[in-house]
């Protein structure tokens, strides 16, 4: 990384919502450049997302017979679209105003075998470098059928390779889960936030774990060091990965399947706002390039990120990216949402997202609590605290983004409006722990 001092007086000067990141204040920050069209780049095409979805078609029938929870769905690791009227009364309630509109939730808090948004990402990448090694060998062709990669003979071909990666917990399960199922040996570097359960259940499956006392950031650079030492061990590499990301982005192509068999439309008449919890950078982005590309000018992109961490945000306003974190404005990267405690972004990703996305938001680490109650609640659905962050799209929207929705000539069309909240963690987390967050009030 190249060392620049950073002139903070002068980067507040020019950006003075600096100052009320750092008073950890609800902040809404509009993106001037997002775009109205959709928005390809060469470094990610179409092309190049429809062969992750036709991959994942290939997988289906190992996932299958290796994870027999996704026979209902054929081997494809994918999770419901919801309607959530219950909870929307309960906000309209709590916030004395109405948020026009149907309000649904994208369930990936519920995807099979990882129970996070990083189910799509992080198993894609351990896929597609699992087909590349065997392929490779010559002991499948992409005409096979996969199932074959349940067995033995592949189990102790993989166990000759490792792989590796940092992770704050989530990705860390998904990437042990499923490379410890193929066989290979596989490490992953968990940063200061990491919830124990996750490290147990990693190890219960034959996972090593190392455990750092510090950031996420730093455990990705420590993991990444200790690969690039080792040709036989694959780093996933949450900050830099097209392939995570493209794993991630398949997401909006199902999207697009689940709203036309909803009937739900999506034109000029009709806008759709989506609002995607955002640590790095890697799930949210992957998600929101594919949905622009599809809606273009009818899609409203938010990201949302807790007041102790705002990464994105930082880095996309002052385009700064990778060369500033949330610690270089003050702020200590410590919250309770663990998915999302990131100081740095990704650049690969926020760079992608500088025409992207309409703009992001800071939640209070509060607010994830309550929200996670009033959402078992009302709903009987269990999202962790991180996954909540989407939740409070809505009610910024309404509250700081009035000016956004006139700019946009929404005003009188919100009453068509979607929301979609995508909520992205909580089907793996322990029962004790639920009652705890369900009794947090902070
Ligand atoms: C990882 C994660 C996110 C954000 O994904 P990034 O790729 O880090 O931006 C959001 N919510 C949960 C629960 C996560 O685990």
């Amino acid at each position: 990384m190249n060392q620049q001092i950073l002139n903070l007086d002068a980067l507040k000067a020019r950006f003075p919502l600096i100052e009320k990141l750092q008073s950890e204040q609800y902040v809404f920050w509009e993106n001037e450049n997002v775009a109205k069209d959709s928005q390809v780049s060469k470094q990610v095409t179409l092309d190049m997302i429809q062969d992750a979805e036709n991959r994942l078609k290939r997988f289906s029938s190992y996932i299958k017979v290796a994870f027999p929870i996704t026979k209902f769905s054929d081997g494809i690791i994918e999770s419901e679209l919801k309607e959530i009227a219950s909870m929307k009364k309960l906000i309209e309630g709590r916030r004395g105003f109405n948020i026009p509109g149907k309000l649904m939730l994208k369930c990936d808090h519920a995807l099979p075998i990882a129970g996070s948004i990083k189910a799509r990402g992080g198993i894609y990448e351990v896929l597609s470098h699992a087909e590349k090694l065997a392929i490779d060998a010559g002991m499948i062709t992409e005409q096979d059928d996969y199932a074959n990669f349940h067995s033995e003979e592949f189990r102790k071909f993989f166990s000759q390779y490792k792989v590796a990666v940092g992770s704050t917990g989530n990705l860390g399960l998904s990437i042990g889960i499923i490379s410890a199922k193929l066989g290979f040996q596989v490490t992953v570097h968990m940063s200061i936030e990491a919830k124990e359960w996750k490290k147990e259940l990693l190890r219960e499956k034959g996972v090593e774990v190392i455990e750092y006392e510090s950031d996420y950031t730093s455990a990705v650079e420590n993991g990444r060091q200790v690969a690039e030492l080792d040709p036989s061990c694959h780093f996933v590499d949450d900050e830099n990965s097209i392939d995570l990301f493209l794993g991630y982005s398949v997401a909006g192509l199902r999207l697009k399947e689940q709203l036309q068999q909803a009937k739900i439309t999506v034109d000029a008449n009709h806008p759709l706002f989506v609002y995607l919890p955002c640590g790095v950078g890697g799930a949210p982005g992957g998600i929101a390039y594919t949905l622009k590309q599809i809606y273009g000018e009818y899609i409203h992109i938010f990201f949302a990120e807790p007041f102790a961490s705002p990464c994105m945000l930082l880095g996309l306003m002052t385009g700064m990216h990778d060369k500033i974190s949330v610690n270089d404005i003050g702020l200590s990267n410590r919250t309770e949402a663990d998915g999302l405690a990131v100081g740095r972004p990704s650049r690969f990703v926020g760079t992608l997202m500088e025409s992207v996305i309409s703009g992001c938001y800071t939640v209070d680490d509060s607010f994830l609590f309550r929200s996670l109650k009033g959402m078992f609640e009302t709903e009987n659905i269990f999202m962790e605290p991180s996954a909540h962050a989407g939740v409070y799209g809505p009610i910024e929207l309404m509250m700081q983004g009035t000016s956004y929705i006139e700019k946009h000539g929404l005003t009188d069309k919100m009453e068509n409006a979607t929301h979609i909240i995508w909520s992205t963690g909580g089907d793996l987390v322990p029962e004790e722990l639920r009652q705890q967050y369900l009794q947090t009030e902070i």
